[in-house]
């Protein structure tokens, strides 16, 4: 999408312009509106003292730590396309080709995910019927998935569901919550019974209502989906100095737009002439022609309550959670498990206190000196935000326990830190694809008006640059730019 949208004519006119927010959304919308609009004046205001949001790499002692956000997954283009763009097609790397799988706890004891289990899909019937992380009851179970009926309901077009209904009417309970469960909240670190199967798995929902089984449709495109099985892993890339190389590289391509740190905004409010009032905490104002905001919902819907009452409490009901991420360093020589992996996935059902454990020396190059392992525990989510209450120094101790007890760690990590992430990660609840339907309606009416970020419709890096893309176009076409098919 993005090659369509750089061969778009850039146009004369010089508009006034703000993006509030300075994640990987209000980057890129930036730079597609510098692009764009080369003689357009434009505004970046961002609430902290650092851009990237999620995307937060620190170097020290020969490490390379993510804080938050670690890789992206390459088959959505828009972020590949974009680092390309940004000359730094080079610096994008792979995982290491080995270990490329998931583990899954069970049990106590950590197994691999079933070669070929993709996105709810059963692809190899084998590797299903070895894995020790089912019964032969859960196993059988799943093999029935051809025959499980439908709701009715199915055939109705806004039909939707939680993630926990779908997969256990599909394909048992067992795989549920023994593989679905643990490998969405890795993603998402969320509320399975609260989830929308329809904006969150959306192939395996429409694989249904096409083909009546998820076995059928893995049937009807076996040579699809034989060549596609046990790439997933190797899908997912990174840059070679980590998610700061895209933020910094992005950021010195922005040329004279201007960027204002520790700037929260607090309103947005359109004016009598047909343009935005955006007002800072301070106090301070700035006027401009098209705003586009790229924050999280529940803050954009704040700005815009005196503007549009609805779509405000639209913003504001879209629920997120909060987590904290766990940054522990060892010497190689303190872990007894081989480490057979890119990481863990924690189901609810085995009462531990962490969601998900990366193995991010593992995964990537590059990471931790060749002696050492950098790894980094997820706490927290919809599911366990209690936890969260805890001090810093009581969640890297609960991260660390459970490490140790799963992966037969000797002694003291050489480093241990905490990241938190309070309300970042969206919860695409059962209605969210109405609800986000309905938003874009609203915005729609308000001139100049544009809304980006992981709230609406894909939390991944590439959705959100996608989603950035699409806004910076509209808002740029509503300053006469040529359409496409114009240009
Ligand atoms: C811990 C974690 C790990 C993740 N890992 C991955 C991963 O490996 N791969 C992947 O693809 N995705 C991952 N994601 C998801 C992805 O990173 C995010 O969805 C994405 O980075 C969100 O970008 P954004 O710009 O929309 O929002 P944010 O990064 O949240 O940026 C919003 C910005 O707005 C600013 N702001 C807030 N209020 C105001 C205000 N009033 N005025 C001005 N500025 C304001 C904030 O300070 C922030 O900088 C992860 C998410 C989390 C939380």
């Amino acid at each position: 999408m993005s090659n369509v949208l750089t061969k778009l004519p850039t146009s004369n006119v010089s508009p006034r312009l703000a993006v509030i927010g300075g994640g990987i959304s209000g980057l890129t919308a930036a730079y597609r509106l510098r692009q764009w609009l080369p003689r357009a004046e434009i505004e970046l205001f961002e609430a902290g003292d650092r851009l990237g949001g999620v995307l937060h790499t620190r170097r020290d002692q020969g490490l390379l730590i993510e804080c938050g956000a670690d890789s992206f997954f390459n088959q959505l283009p828009a972020a590949v396309e974009l680092c390309q763009e940004l000359g730094l097609g080079e610096e994008i790397i792979p995982t290491n080709e080995e270990p490329r799988r998931a583990l899954i706890l069970h049990a106590g004891k950590l197994h691999r995910v079933p070669e070929g289990f993709v996105q709810m899909r059963p692809e190899k019937v084998g590797p299903m019927l070895r894995t020790r992380l089912l019964s032969w009851r859960g196993k059988l179970r799943l093999l029935a998935e051809r025959w499980a009926t439908s709701p009715t309901e199915l055939a109705n077009e806004d039909f939707d569901e939680s993630v926990a209904s779908f997969a256990t009417r599909r394909l048992g309970r067992e795989v549920f919550e023994r593989m679905v469960q643990p490998l969405l909240a890795g993603v998402y670190t969320a509320d399975p019974y609260r989830l929308s199967v329809a904006a969150t798995m959306p192939t395996a929902f429409e694989a249904e209502r096409k083909y009546g089984s998820l076995i059928a449709k893995v049937m009807a495109d076996r040579k699809q989906a034989s060549r596609d099985s046990g790439a997933r892993y190797g899908s997912f890339v990174t840059l070679r100095n980590g998610m700061a190389q895209l933020i910094d590289t992005l950021v010195s391509q922005l040329n004279d737009v201007k960027i204002h740190l520790n700037t929260p905004i607090k309103n947005l409010t359109p004016t009598a002439d047909q343009r935005w009032s955006v007002s800072q905490a301070s106090g301070n104002e700035t006027l401009v022609d098209g705003v586009i905001v790229a924050l999280p919902a529940p803050r954009a819907g704040a700005l815009l309550a005196s503007t549009d009452a609805e779509l405000s409490n639209k913003l504001q009901n879209i629920a997120y959670a909060s987590s904290a991420v766990a940054v522990l360093v060892y010497r190689r020589e303190q872990i007894s498990d081989p480490l057979d992996g890119f990481g863990m996935v924690v189901p609810t059902v085995e009462g531990r206190q962490i969601v998900a454990a990366s193995y991010s020396s593992v995964k990537f190059p590059g990471r931790a000196p060749a002696d050492q392992v950098l790894i980094r525990v997820f706490v927290g989510g919809a599911l366990q935000p209690e936890l969260l209450e805890r001090s810093d120094a009581e969640i890297v101790q609960l991260a660390q326990a459970e490490l140790s007890d799963i992966l037969g760690i000797r002694g003291e990590p050489l480093r241990a830190e905490l990241v938190r992430w309070n309300e970042k990660m969206p919860q695409y609840h059962v209605g969210h694809l109405q609800l986000v339907d309905r938003i874009e309606d609203l915005v729609s009416k308000h001139v100049g008006l544009e809304l980006a970020g992981n709230a609406y419709r894909g939390v991944g890096i590439p959705q959100c640059v996608q989603q950035a893309n699409s806004a910076a176009r509209r808002l740029a076409e509503s300053f006469d730019l040529p359409s496409p098919s114009e240009g």
